[in-house]
């Protein structure tokens, strides 16, 4: 298949691998900040083919991974409600929330919860169900945006006031700069998500990498883009040199995606958000404006009491999210941690750090 098998195709792998280990001469750590990347990294067994002094990192890119327990609380509570449909995608039902269990063990108690493949599915309950209020789980990075977006802009033009959002939006430049805040654990480089800045563009990233003063490397998918990436940032560091590359060019454009992003203007706003096991982000999140307020499910579902159960606290899910801990090397991995009984959400989510290592790395 074209635009994808070149890019697993052993010869260029091996080339690019052959490429890295001329190139680098000192300890690097890199981090991706994409669970899809995760995953493709263990599955592919990428990080084994680098040189011993390059350490790959896995950072907080699993969206389902950050939402914290306090917004599974408030979609739990409001699932809970009578003449509620609650719609979410399904990396979200086994996901532990502080006090509340998850939204798996409320639909075997009767809630009306729906798993979805699209934001404009749950406007088609809407519309079918007039006497009914759905709510969907508007979470994610600024892929999922546009989509959501898009789902409130049609609600409020279609006067469907029986559809609301709960919004979890996370931005990306933000965290890294958090994790950047402290030198003592930052990573070397970084390896951008590439379907993120498919939205959001080139662009910003470059500004972002010169703020950082580290390498930057928009990065695909296949095991050959995320070599390439890694490559990309090597050149970079190996001559102490920050800077933005976009190795994701066939999908990544200097502007991003137009379209995308005045849907999201229109719809959204950057705000204070708070990330699972990492607190409060400045800025880090968008809200909907105040003009979608008749949508924002969280204005029209107060929210329950901040609960005083610790989140989940033997699970240093933060250390794992801020690259500081390597998931095997958390004491709970795979004995009391495991995907059929998760203590975090990095157990849970198919993006999540700890589910890769479970899936592709048990036992070697
Ligand atoms: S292995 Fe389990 S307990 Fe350990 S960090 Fe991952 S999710 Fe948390």
């Amino acid at each position: 298949m074209k635009h994808l098998t070149e890019y697993s195709d052993p010869a260029s792998i091996h080339a690019l691998v052959a490429e890295i280990a001329r190139i680098s001469k000192r300890p690097a750590r890199i981090m991706e900040v994409c669970g899809g990347q995760t995953h493709a990294i263990l599955r592919h067994a990428l990080d084994t083919l680098l040189p011993p002094h390059i350490q790959l990192l896995h950072g907080p890119g699993c969206p389902v991974c950050v939402t914290p327990s306090s917004y599974l609380d408030h979609a739990i509570a409001i699932a809970k409600l009578p003449d509620v449909i609650l719609c979410t995608f399904g990396d979200l039902l086994r996901v532990p929330s502080n006090s509340s269990g998850d939204l798996y063990a409320a639909k075997a108690r009767a809630a009306d919860i729906r798993m979805i493949t699209s934001p404009l599915q749950a406007l088609d309950f809407a519309r079918e169900n007039p006497d009914k209020q759905v709510v969907h789980l508007a979470i994610g990075f600024e892929t999922t945006a546009p989509a959501n977006a898009m789902a409130a802009y049609l609600a409020k033009d279609r006067g469907l006031l029986n559809f609301s959002l709960l919004v979890s939006q996370f931005l990306v430049p933000p965290i890294l700069r958090a994790i950047c805040a402290d030198p003592a654990t930052a990573p070397d480089a970084f390896l951008a998500a590439g379907h993120v800045c498919a939205i959001v563009g080139s662009d910003p990233y470059v500004s972002l990498a010169r703020e950082l003063n580290r390498p930057i490397a928009i990065t695909g998918f296949e095991p050959a883009d995320i070599l390439l990436g890694v490559l990309d940032v090597l050149r970079l560091f190996e001559q102490g040199k920050a800077g933005m590359i976009n190795a994701y060019p066939r999908i990544v454009h200097p502007g991003g995606n137009p379209e995308a992003l005045r849907i999201i203007d229109a719809v959204f706003e950057v705000c204070d958000r708070e990330w699972r096991g990492l607190g409060v982000v400045p800025q880090s999140g968008l809200a909907l404006r105040p003009e979608y307020a008749a949508h924002d499910a969280a204005k029209i579902f107060p929210a329950p009491p901040p609960s005083a159960a610790a989140d989940a606290p033997q699970c240093p899910a933060d250390q794992v999210l801020l690259g500081r801990l390597q998931p095997p090397d958390c004491p709970y991995f795979g004995t009391r941690c495991t995907p059929d009984h998760p203590l975090g959400a990095p157990m849970v989510s198919p993006e999540g750090p700890c589910a890769a290592f479970f899936l592709h790395r048990r036992g070697s």
